[in-house]
């Protein structure tokens, strides 16, 4: 599904939308070059999920985890080197119990594991604008697939 936004607020909504359908063992994976807006979508994620923290980006920590009722995980792999270094992440603990959210996902989706949500950012023509393309993959989601596009299509029609 494919939504424009208008400013830094806009985006963060959609990511609220998408926030409130997650829920521990949910992975999502964002893409989109930098300033595209993958850390300002995970404001908006944890804003739905409860996290009271105020969200930065893990560029230099890597993984930074927030609890609240539902407690995240917001990774980032733009400075890893090496596949390795991803597996030592340790991703798939993480998701035991956390909704975990990867920056440059896109770049190493092949190794993620399928039952995901793909988000691409992609920088508009016109100023402040971005496109979001939101792709919920795998059986995980068909019960939830019909709802989470209703509540997208009300975000970009609000
Ligand atoms: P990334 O994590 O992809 O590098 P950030 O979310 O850190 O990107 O930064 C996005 C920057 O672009 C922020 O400074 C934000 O205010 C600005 N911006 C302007 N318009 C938008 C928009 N429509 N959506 C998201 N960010 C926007
Ligand atoms: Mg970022």
């Amino acid at each position: 599904m494919m939504i424009t936004t208008r400013g830094a607020h806009e985006t963060e909504s959609v990511g609220a939308a998408l926030g409130q359908f997650l829920r521990e063992g949910d992975l999502v994976a964002l893409g989109g070059d930098l300033g595209a807006g993958k850390t300002t979508f995970v404001k908006g994620v944890a804003r739905a999920l409860g996290v009271r923290h105020p969200v930065t980006s893990p560029t230099f920590t890597i993984v930074q985890e927030y609890d609240g009722p539902v407690p995240i995980a917001h990774v980032d792999i733009y400075r890893l080197q090496r596949v390795q270094e991803l597996h030592d992440l340790g991703l798939e603990e993480m998701l035991d119990d956390r909704v975990v959210l990867v920056e440059w996902g896109d770049v190493v989706a092949p190794l993620l594991p399928p039952e995901r949500v793909d988000v691409q950012l992609t920088i508009g023509d016109e100023p402040d604008t971005r496109t979001i393309d939101i792709v919920a993959l795998g059986p995980d989601w068909t019960e939830r697939r019909d709802a989470l596009h209703d509540a997208l299509a009300a975000v970009r029609s609000a």
